[in-house]
């Protein structure tokens, strides 16, 4: 695995799939210093470094600042109103939330990524205060690391809240569905699910294509069969505009359409709010 601090215009999956990391924190810094922003993230700007600004310059569009800025506060919302104790985000990057979102009580926050990516950011934001117990986790998320989980102090047994956020859309299907099944078998009844996904046509989303390896049409399906009763949102609906979408994304039953969704999921037997 390369250095997260090592750009990759070429088509590198190795090197591209850590620096997008750096690219979020470039985008969660520019809005952040928004009049009107959505989450003010302190530490995105020193996490995704000059190069990183650059690149999302260059390579992203408009619409991908949106996504990023919506995404956040959709899924901020989602973690402020969970109730269990113990927070697990898989494949965090650069996400300060456990260092920025004001956790109230005694909070575990678990963060899972490449060893370089959490180095990287504990190098960076090691003396914040911070009102979680916190757990760094490096690991392959392709290779065995609920054992790691469990040896930081993972409960089972007690219910929790997941965060699968910009990852899912770099795994090939065998390694989400394998993701998905360890996830739903870590997760007691009423744990709860943050993820987002792509549809299948948005595999050919510039400057991602390539790097794009798992879009799915019917996440419903997808997480029912793990378990998980899934409410999922498109960038634009109501609980997901915020005031930065003027048009909502074509109804779901137009095949064929790139689309982003987002997803709040409960382990079955709980109802979503
Ligand atoms: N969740 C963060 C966010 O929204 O800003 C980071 C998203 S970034 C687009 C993708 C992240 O997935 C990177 O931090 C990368 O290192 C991580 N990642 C991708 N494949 C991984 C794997 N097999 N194991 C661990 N982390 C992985």
């Amino acid at each position: 695995m390369s250095e997260i601090n090592q750009i990759s215009v070429a088509k590198d999956y190795s090197k591209f799939v850590p620096f997008t990391a750096r690219m979020m924190a470039a985008m969660r810094a520019r809005e952040s210093i928004r009049e009107d922003r959505l989450f003010d993230d302190p530490f995105a700007a020193t996490l995704a470094g000059s190069e990183a600004f650059q690149q999302v310059d260059q390579q992203l569009k408009k619409q991908d600042q949106a996504y990023v800025a919506v995404r956040t506060r959709f899924f901020d919302d989602f973690l402020s109103l969970a109730t269990a104790r113990q927070v697990v985000i898989l494949a965090s990057g650069l996400d300060s939330r456990a260092y920025r979102l004001p956790w109230m009580g005694e909070v575990d926050v678990y963060e899972l990524d490449y060893v370089e990516v959490l180095a990287y950011k504990d190098a960076l934001l090691k003396n914040t205060n911070m009102y979680c117990k916190h757990h760094l986790i490096a690991c392959d998320l392709t290779q065995s690391w609920e054992e790691k989980l469990l040896a930081a102090g993972f409960c089972p047994q007690s219910p929790s809240v997941w965060l699968i956020e910009g990852l899912l859309m770099y795994l090939s299907e065998a390694q989400v569905h394998a993701l998905l099944q360890s996830v739903s078998n870590l997760s007691t009844h009423g744990s709860e699910l943050g993820v987002d996904l792509i549809s299948v046509k948005s595999l050919e989303y510039e400057p991602y294509k390539g790097y794009f390896r798992f879009g799915c049409d019917t996440p419903e399906e997808l997480l029912a069969h793990y378990g998980w009763q899934a409410l999922v949102t498109q960038p634009g609906d109501e609980g997901a505009n915020f005031g930065r979408y003027v048009e909502q994304s074509p109804p779901r039953e137009i095949p064929n359409v790139m689309r982003a969704f987002l997803v709040k999921a409960k382990k079955q037997d709980g109802q979503l709010q």
